[in-house]
């Protein structure tokens, strides 16, 4: 395999710093398409929010750079909050090939323990469910414009928003929802990401008998500066996904195949995993600069901000997915009750804040060695503690942000 150190950390297609987008005022042009809400992104919040606007009557332009749905760094894990937000939207990932997930398994060092998750959860991949909600946004009536990246984002004299886009035309409308994920816009950054977190994910086809001992879980993994996952998607074939603090990747000279065996020493139990296994993409997808624990504090008037764009939870929780639907729900419910955007996304904050605290707090015990390695002695002893931790780390579906969304 291909050293990372050029060919991924540099990406510009996947590394979200490099895609900062300019923030201008300028006066509307006559030529301007005018839609009733735009959305900036075309993956998990921006088409949930785009098929409950549209299904309101709302008239849609969703703005995506993708000119199709393709591999993207993720776990791949659906929480049950997840399926309940999918089903709503029309989306049956079931017939999609979903996998059941049913329990929750966590390695460190030689030792591994084992619980049942307390709610019901699935397996698919990104490319699979990204597909199946462009495809509903599209049924539902949304205009969708694949292969355009948003460059600029300007609030006009007039009070609108206009984007402007990669071929230099615009787009305008009175609402936006920015929903561009992990890629920030300039003016409207998140937080720095002072652990420089690098995230790696990569298809494996297991031997038999591992694929065998693979069904149904979702295994957690813990090694010096970060963790893993790995577990079952659709096709008979496993997501390994994991992440890392870049001072420790430097000690594997920035090289996906170093790290990945340090990986396999520092964690027996993945090198079980992967004995005899057959890596299915040329090189894995990366991700860097995650800024875990964001939750944006504030935005502007008629700017709704969604998804990873709202708040980024740690990857081990395998929530984020749901926090995209649940925010893009949320943020729909707002915006059709008159809710500003300020006052929302100042709800929103706190209505995650409990959740985000929880969820950093364990993530800082799985970077700690001595916790490394006693958890799966304890979590053996009381496999109860990972289920309440799984559900506590889940959104708060029925805090008070979320009064007015369950109808959209
Ligand atoms: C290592 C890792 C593992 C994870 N594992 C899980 C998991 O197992 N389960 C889970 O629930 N969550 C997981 N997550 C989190 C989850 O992937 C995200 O929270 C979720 O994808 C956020 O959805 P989103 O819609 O905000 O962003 P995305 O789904 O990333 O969509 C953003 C879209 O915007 C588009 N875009 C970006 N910039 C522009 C632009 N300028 N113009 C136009 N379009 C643009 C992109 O192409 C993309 O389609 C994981 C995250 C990481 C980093």
């Amino acid at each position: 395999m291909a050293p990372i150190k050029h060919k991924f950390l540099r990406d510009k297609s996947i590394t979200g710093s490099e895609k900062e987008i300019q923030v201008t005022t300028s006066t509307l042009n006559q030529t301007d398409k005018q839609d009733e809400v735009l959305i900036l992104g075309g993956g998990v919040a921006g088409c949930a929010a785009a098929i409950a606007l549209a299904r309101n009557g709302r008239r849609v332009t969703l703005i995506e750079r993708e000119t199709t749905p393709r591999h993207k760094v993720c776990g791949e894990f659906l929480s049950g909050e997840a399926l309940e937000d999918l089903q709503l939207l029309g989306i049956d990932v079931t017939s999609i090939g979903a996998v059941p997930i049913d329990y929750v398994r966590l390695a460190a060092a030689r030792r591994a323990a084992e619980a049942p998750l307390p709610f019901p959860a699935k397996s698919l991949t990104r490319k699979a469910l990204d597909t199946a909600l462009i495809a509903e946004a599209i049924a539902s009536g949304v205009g969708v414009e694949r292969g355009h990246s948003v460059r600029a984002l300007a609030h006009t004299t007039g009070g609108m928003w206009q984007a402007t886009l990669d071929d230099g035309t615009t787009r305008a409308a009175p609402t936006v929802f920015l929903a561009t994920g992990k890629h920030d816009l300039r003016g409207h950054a998140r937080a720095e990401d002072p652990l420089r977190w690098v995230a790696f994910k990569m298809y494996f086809r297991l031997a038999p008998a591992q694929a065998a001992e693979l069904a149904g879980a979702s295994e957690l993994m813990l090694y010096p500066g970060g963790y893993g996952g790995i577990q079952p998607v659709e096709g008979g074939i496993a997501n390994l996904c994991c992440v890392v603090q870049q001072k420790y990747l430097g000690g594997s000279g920035n090289r996906w195949e170093n790290f990945l065996e340090k990986m396999q020493q520092d964690c027996p139990h993945l090198a079980m995993r992967l004995a005899g296994a057959e890596p299915l993409l040329a090189k894995p997808i990366a991700v860097t600069h995650i800024p875990y624990g964001y939750i944006r504090p504030t935005t502007d008037d008629g700017l709704y901000c969604i998804g990873d764009q709202a708040a980024v939870i740690p990857s081990f929780t395998g929530d984020g997915i749901s926090i995209a639907l649940h925010t893009a729900r949320c943020a729909v419910a707002a915006y059709l009750a008159a809710e500003p955007a300020p006052l929302f996304q100042a709800k929103l904050r706190s209505a995650l804040m409990a959740q985000m605290r929880l969820a950093l707090f364990a993530a800082d015990g799985l970077n700690n060695s001595f916790a490394r390695a006693v958890l799966p002695f304890f979590l053996s002893a009381w496999p109860g503690v990972m289920r309440v931790t799984a559900k506590l780390t889940r959104v708060a579906q029925h805090s008070s942000v979320v009064s007015h969304a369950t109808a959209v």
